[in-house]
């Protein structure tokens, strides 16, 4: 796509979701990693507009807690059914501004499909549990309550998706939502508003005001969210670095937090794989979304006795993946986000071959045509040992190769990162999968048998341990973050027992 066409689609997709004034308000500048040229330039959010933002939210909560659940589902289901109309456009433009080829943006936007359907059907199912009482004439149950106002800090990878995740569970769960997107994905942020705006719309005057609210800037903005009391969650998706500083700062004021950080995913194979699965199935999670999921394979175990073969195997792949354009047929590979990320990249694979490593791949591409883009040929880095370098997570298309002879080492080796997000095994060995998946197996939120780590549903839990952060979003129970938890017990009886036989009598 050339410069032009860059500036040509954008332009039609603000003016789609009605952005063309919102997009040149300010000068805080906003780029395509496809070609690096200028989307829009934001006016961002002051610190005042920020609390006001919160008060609005706060507000809001009063009045949203008390409409029924189902009806509070009734508006995400409208949000679902305008996401499902405008699909192509926020899909075209989650391509302009993040990178992604059209089909992974595409897919993020059925992410958020799938996200409300999900959310629709759990509005009549929040239930809580009735517990046996040991006092006669008494019953004990659970309520789940909203919680209050979440906070949404979202990374520039899953632009949407990620907010989406959230704000569907959050609104239905009883909660308005507070959002700071990316500085690096802002306009991607504001046309999910302006849907949202057109779910309000047809909803009808029940929903308050303040119930979606967008804060566009930077980390300090963020910051404001961390560090509010009336903020109840805080859900912060990015880098272990962005959760170390905004973990202790939550607990510090007792603020409930959900965070979902970084990871540094491998893929066991196994000498029984079936090394055709494999080969898609690593490709796919290891230069998808041009590496930069946080669910990507960062490194491949395998069994020495397949070793040669499935290097060979990917090398082959990786040689003839298309990169390119992220909105053309055919292209696989998109653009890294910006020229920091290339140099992350570069660092990394100058410190792995420091450390013994024998890197294939990685260079730059179609600098010439695009000289403020970064397309890279993914790498491909076969290691001598789980080195610094490879235990690290750099945020580019680089797939570390270790060897492994004994299960148990693969297990240890897979173990042995301070993440734990993803992981998958390649076998058709059904005592290997099953304990890979035991309690000893991998240490990780998601472990998959004969699928790679990355591309999963919305009906599961997601997320992951150590330093990803333990927080759990999206499918399953997750929304239980977003409510709080009493329990009742009720003494339809004519007298007052104690628990545990405890005499008190006046
Ligand atoms: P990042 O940490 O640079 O930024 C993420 C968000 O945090 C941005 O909105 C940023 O403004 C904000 N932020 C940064 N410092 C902050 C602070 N001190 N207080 C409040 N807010 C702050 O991450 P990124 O580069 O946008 O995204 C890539 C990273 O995100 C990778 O590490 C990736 O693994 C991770 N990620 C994790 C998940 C997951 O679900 N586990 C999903 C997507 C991305």
């Amino acid at each position: 796509m050339t410069l032009t066409s860059v500036a040509t689609s954008s332009a039609r997709l603000l003016d789609q979701f009605g952005l063309s004034a919102i997009a040149q308000a300010g000068d805080w500048p906003v780029r395509s990693p496809i070609d690096g040229s200028l989307l829009a330039r934001l006016r961002t959010h002051t610190v005042d507009e920020a609390d006001a933002a919160i008060a609005r939210a706060q507000q809001a909560f009063a009045v949203w807690r008390n409409v029924p659940a189902p009806r509070r589902g009734e508006l995400v289901r409208l949000f679902g059914e305008v996401l499902r109309e405008e699909k192509a456009a926020l899909g075209e433009l989650v391509s302009l501004e993040a990178g992604k080829i059209r089909s992974e943006g595409l897919g993020e936007v059925q992410e958020m499909i799938d996200i409300c359907d999900f959310a629709v059907g759990l509005s009549r199912q929040l239930h809580g549990l009735t517990i046996a009482s040991e006092r006669p004439g008494h019953r004990m149950m659970e309520q789940w309550h909203p919680l209050g106002v979440v906070g949404v800090i979202s990374a520039f990878n899953f632009p949407v998706a990620v907010w989406a995740w959230n704000a569907a569970l959050a609104l239905v769960c009883g909660d308005p939502v507070v959002w700071k997107p990316s500085e690096k994905t802002p306009l991607t942020a504001l046309a999910c508003q302006a849907l949202f705006a057109r779910a309000l719309q047809r909803f009808g005057a029940d929903a308050p005001a303040g119930l979606s609210e967008l804060l566009i800037g930077g980390a300090s903005l963020g910051e404001r969210l961390v560090d509010d009391p009336r903020v109840a969650l805080v859900s912060a998706t990015g880098s272990t670095r962005m959760g170390r500083a905004v973990g202790p700062r939550v607990a510090q004021r007792f603020g409930r937090v959900l965070l979902e950080l970084g990871g540094n995913n491998a893929v066991i194979v196994a000498p029984t794989a079936d090394l055709d699965l494999a080969v898609r199935g690593i490709a796919f999670a290891a230069v998808g979304t041009c590496g930069q999921r946080c669910t990507s394979t960062r490194r491949l175990i395998v069994h020495e006795s397949v070793r040669e073969a499935l290097v060979a195997r990917l090398k082959q792949a990786y040689a003839g993946l298309p990169v390119g354009d992220p909105l053309a047929e055919g292209t696989l590979v998109g653009p890294l986000v910006d020229g920091a990320a290339f140099e992350a990249m570069q660092a990394a694979l100058r410190a792995a071959a420091a450390e013994g490593g024998t890197v294939t791949g990685g260079e730059r591409l179609l600098a010439d045509a695009h000289p403020d883009a970064f397309y890279v040929r993914p790498a491909l880095v076969e290691m001598p040992a789980q080195t610094a370098t490879v235990r690290h997570e750099t945020f580019a298309p680089i797939l570390y190769v270790l060897t492994y002879r004994d299960f148990d080492a693969a297990i240890a080796l897979q173990n042995d990162v301070p993440q734990g997000l993803s992981s998958a095994i390649f076998t058709n060995d059904l005592r290997e999968a099953e304990a890979f998946l035991a309690a000893s197996g991998s240490d990780c939120g998601i472990a998959n048998v004969n699928i790679g780590t990355s591309g999963a549903e919305i009906g599961g839990a997601f997320g992951g341990e150590k330093e990803t952060g333990g927080g759990r979003e999206s499918g399953s129970d997750a929304w239980k973050n977003y409510m709080r938890r009493a329990t009742n017990t009720v003494n339809h009886s004519r007298s007052l027992p104690l628990a545990q036989g405890v005499r008190f009598d006046i």
